[in-house]
């Protein structure tokens, strides 16, 4: 899931010498926007201060993403566009995906960067920061080996209501098309204890809803040997105050039944419905394994809402393997998929496969997919009408009138409450269902 919500300004403590301000912006996933979070909290407390503007700026920061295509290309023209900044003293710093597979390239191509930092080494970002500082540049590209997570306990967190925790980093399955593995190192765990310890924290900031993140979140294994995945989830959401637990993202091979009963919403990415092209993605599972791991979820005690990945123009993907990943879509009936469209990646196994699908025919196949997907969604949103939900309420579309709220199945619903009432930001209220659309539903408050 991409996320576009900016950082908002983060200011721990007030000082009258003048600060050292910084500009960050993120792209890419859940785990990036987390990851920013952390590095924001590290810099406020390293003396910083977070600035709007890249004009209000000492310190440029861009965390980047390398999934889509072309990422690496729009950092180095971002970077050059940075480039006139430099007699302005400003310095500049690129984090994340595009850091780790660019490396020290990323200094010759954009000798104004003076940092370089992948995801695994943010937890030496102090020190790199007093390196910058001096003048000097810096560099944290950590091999694949690095057993270290990022833990701080200065998070800048963006959401007063609703809070990430990572619990694990890196990935171990190698997919043929992902970077990941090569990006953000092999896969470590943090102790169920910490991130405990850190849910309790955040409950008492006020935070009811919490969401684990992991590239590969139920392979979480806990290095003190402690809790599983599943024991993890049922202890976050046992702590008094939670009243929502979410996790993101599941490799379908790593799940496990004892994690249905636990949540109302699970994304499972599928990526493909033919098990001829899962096995070419080294994926791990086939379809049948996959559509088991959908009929347990089915036959769970409370009603799933199940969401997905789907990648089509995989190198070697027929039109029949194309028509079984849409057989799938009908099968499972998704609430809503996350579509992307093949490019190959550096460093990744399918980068030797021949990608001879033209782009035309996957921009094609792309369409068809939304469009399927959208007649699905049609009818699996209507027969929410006239049920009753419970909502968090997240903001409010003055344009509308309406409340914006999000069910525990992870669905948008917007209301209108009565004359005279004002539900509180991040508070909890019943909603009748009155209508639905492909992606949101509409509602009415219930008091
Ligand atoms: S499981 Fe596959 S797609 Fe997911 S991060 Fe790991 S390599 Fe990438």
């Amino acid at each position: 899931m991409l996320s576009t919500e900016p950082p908002t300004r983060y200011t721990l403590f007030m000082s009258t010498a003048p600060q050292k301000t910084f500009y960050v912006e993120t792209f890419g996933c859940q785990m990036n926007v987390h990851d920013s979070e952390k590095v924001i909290g590290t810099l406020v407390h390293q003396g910083y201060s977070q600035v709007q503007t890249v004009e209000q700026a000492d310190l440029i920061l861009y965390n980047t993403c390398s999934i889509r295509d072309k990422a690496e290309q729009k950092v180095f023209h971002r970077l050059a566009d940075y480039k006139k900044l430099l007699a302005q003293g400003k310095k500049f710093g690129v984090l994340g995906c595009v850091a780790q597979q660019e490396g020290e390239k990323i200094f010759e191509r954009a000798p104004h960067v003076s940092l370089v930092c992948g995801s695994a080494s943010y937890r030496n970002l102090p020190q790199m920061l007093i390196q910058i500082e001096a003048g000097k540049r810096a560099t944290g590209l950590d091999d694949r080996e690095t057993d270290e997570c990022f833990e701080t306990e200065f998070t800048a967190r963006t959401n007063p209501h609703r809070g990430y925790i990572t619990i694990i980093e890196g990935c171990d399955k190698f997919c043929a098309y992902c970077v990941v593995p090569f990006t953000r190192g092999k896969e470590r765990s943090r102790t169920s204890e910490s991130v405990l310890a850190e849910a309790r924290q955040m409950v008492d900031r006020g935070y009811t809803e919490i969401q684990l993140l992991g590239q590969n979140v139920n392979s979480y294994k806990d290095p003190a040997g402690k809790r599983s995945f599943a024991e993890l989830l049922t202890a976050v959401g046992e702590i008094p105050g939670i009243k929502r637990v979410r996790f993101t993202t599941s490799h379908p091979r790593d799940f496990g039944r004892d994690i249905v009963e636990l949540c109302d919403h699970v994304h499972l990415p599928v990526q493909s419905g033919s098990t001829r092209v899962l096995d070419a993605m080294q994926r791990l599972y086939t379809r049948e394994q996959y559509l088991e791991r959908i009929a347990s979820m089915k036959a769970a005690k409370r009603e799933l809402s199940i969401t997905t990945d789907v990648i089509v123009g995989f190198p070697g993907e027929t039109e029949a393997d194309f028509a079984e990943t849409l057989s799938l879509l009908d099968e499972v009936g998704y609430d809503s998929i996350f579509t992307f469209k093949y490019s190959p990646r550096p460093n990744t196994p399918s980068l030797a496969l021949d990608d001879a699908i033209p782009e035309q025919e996957k921009s094609r196949r792309l369409e068809v997919l939304m469009s399927k997907q959208k007649e699905i969604q049609i009818v699996r949103y209507r027969k929410y009408i006239g049920a009753r939900a419970e909502v968090m309420v997240e903001g409010r579309n003055e344009a509308r009138k309406q409340w914006i709220g999000r069910t525990s199945q992870n669905k948008t619903l917007n209301f209108s409450a009565p004359e005279g009432t004002e539900p509180k930001l991040g508070s909890y209220v019943p909603v009748s269902i009155t209508a639905s659309f492909p992606n949101s539903l509409l509602g009415e408050m219930v008091i």
